[in-house]
Order: structure tokens, then C-alpha cells, then sequence
């Protein structure tokens, strides 16, 4: 779901906000966040226009749920007049600042703002991984609060690597993404951060939670050829879903594009450091 401007091309408005994820900071914990409500009655301020999917269909009279909304609307559309307000990078923050002032209360504006930091640093983080998924530098260009960096560095990585895999798991190949835009996958590093600090896409793969957990605990690799590698002890367990058992030999689900498929040398490590021989 986005905002464009009212030019004719359409321009986007920067990095996607993670609206969602500031809902869930600000608001009492037993109080579910709904971007959806927002979204739909801003209509009503003059200056959001929302585009429906359907041209000759008007939009209900109320859309109080995400799936709906991503069923019936494209997008919406700024007014002339704040799209000029929000052009230019000082003039949006500069926008940001009034409205967190006067809508938030003291209290809560720290989270905003804090949010708000982590969610465009990470976005930023992950276009430039995803610009340069072989380069081992590119860690370096994080320019954002200390306190910041883990979370960052985290979410940065895993929209880099979910992304790189098209929400598609590299060993099971399940692919499952919600109208809400919830995914199947996370983002699993091949060698852990821990070891090298490593978190080129080309270290990633895109993991279902029980591919992801089978990876991380070595009943199952992936050799320099890409194709999986099972454990013994895999195999002795009498409850595991056939579709983990059966794996073994088959090629993994790599990304479409070239440079982002694991660097082998990766893959070694974690056969020689993680994978169960017994
Ligand atoms: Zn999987």
C-alpha cells in the first residue's frame, strides 16, 4: 500500500513506512494496531485520495480491515499541495517533526521517532545490500545511532534476503504471503553474524521458520553445487514432515537473479562447522 504524489508519474514518497510496526509502539498493548482504519478515513481530510483497483467500482462505505483495503485499493494519491510540502528530504522531516508534535504526546514521541529511524535505515540498508550483495564493506555505511544498529542491521538484512528470494523458502520452496504482507520466510545468515559479521544476501537464504531451524541446528546443509544435504540424525526421527526427509539430493530454490545465490564458501563452512555427520 503507498502514497504517491499527484504528478502525473506517479512519484513515490521515498522508503515504504512501516506504519504498522510504529502502531504497535504507541499504542496501549491491548489496543491492536489497524493501519487499515487510517488509511481509509484520511479520505475524509481533503488531501488523501484513495485510487481504487477496480475503476468502475466505488469503494465500500467503510474499510476497516487490511485485506479488504488490498483488495479494493491500489494506493492513495497526496493532494497538490502537500506533495509540494513533501518533495524534498529536509521538507519532509520537517513535516514529520510538526506532525509527531502535535498529534503525540511527549511520552510516545521518542518511539516514533525511533521507529521511524530504524525503519528508514533499514530500508536504506537493504537497497544497499541488495546493490552490492558481494561486497563485504557494505556494513560500513550504516550511518545511524548506535542504539539503532542491531535492529537495523536486522531488519535490513532479512527485507534484503526475503526479498532476493521472492518470499520463497531455498530448501522446502513454500511460498506463503498474507494480504496483510505477513511471509512464510525469515532470513537465515549461512554463516552466523556472530562468527564474521557477514551480512551480504549472498551469505542469506530465504528460510521457512522449520527449514530455518533444521539449517541452524545442522540436520540439513547445502553442498557447492546447491543441492541439499540431510543429516542421519535427520532421518531417525519418526515425526518430521516427509517433505523435510525428502530432500535429500534435491536442488535448492535459489533467487532468480545469479548474484544473489549463496557464496559457496559459505556453504562450506557451515558443512564443516554446523552440519551433523552422524
Ligand atoms: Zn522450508
Amino acid at each position: 500500500m503507498r502514497a504517491a504524489g499527484s504528478g502525473t508519474n506517479g512519484k513515490r514518497l521515498g522508503c515504504d513506512l512501516l506504519l504498522s510496526e510504529v502502531i504497535v509502539r504507541v499504542l496501549p498493548f491491548s489496543r491492536p494496531g489497524n493501519i487499515a482504519l487510517p488509511f481509509f478515513h484520511l479520505q475524509g481530510d481533503g488531501f488523501w485520495h484513495l485510487l481504487p483497483k477496480h475503476e468502475n467500482i466505488s469503494l465500500g462505505s467503510q474499510i476497516t480491515s487490511l485485506v479488504r483495503l488490498r483488495e479494493e485499493v491500489v494506493g492513495a494519491r497526496l493532494g497538490e499541495e502537500v506533495y509540494d510540502c513533501v518533495r524534498t528530504r529536509e521538507d519532509r522531516d520537517r513535516l514529520r517533526s510538526v506532525l509527531i508534535d502535535t498529534y503525540f504526546s511527549p511520552e510516545t514521541r521518542r518511539f516514533v521517532l525511533e521507529q521511524s529511524a530504524i525503519n528508514r535505515g533499514a530500508f536504506v540498508y537493504s537497497e544497499e545490500l541488495l546493490s552490492h550483495p558481494e561486497d563485504p564493506t557494505v556494513r560500513e555505511t550504516l550511518s545511524v545511532e548506535e542504539a539503532h544498529r542491531p535492529a537495523v542491521r536486522d531488519h535490513g538484512f532479512r527485507r534484503a534476503v526475503v526479498t532476493a528470494y521472492s518470499h520463497r523458502c531455498a530448501l522446502c520452496g513454500i511460498r506463503v504471503r498474507t494480504l496483510a504482507g505477513h511471509t512464510a520466510v525469515t532470513a537465515a545468515h549461512i554463516i552466523p553474524w556472530s562468527e564474521t559479521q557477514d551480512d551480504r544476501p549472498v551469505n542469506g537464504m530465504a528460510l521457512c521458520r522449520m527449514c530455518h531451524w533444521t539449517f541452524d541446528e545442522g540436520l540439513i546443509g547445502v553442498s557447492q553445487v546447491y543441492e541439499v544435504i540431510t543429516s542421519r540424525q535427520l532421518n531417525s526421527y519418526d515425526n518430521l514432515p516427509s517433505y523435510l526427509t525428502n530432500l535429500e539430493g534435491r536442488s535448492i530454490v535459489g533467487p532468480s537473479k545469479e548474484q544473489f545465490w549463496p557464496d559457496t564458501e559459505s556453504l562450506r563452512w557451515h558443512q564443516e562447522n554446523v552440519l551433523l555427520t552422524r
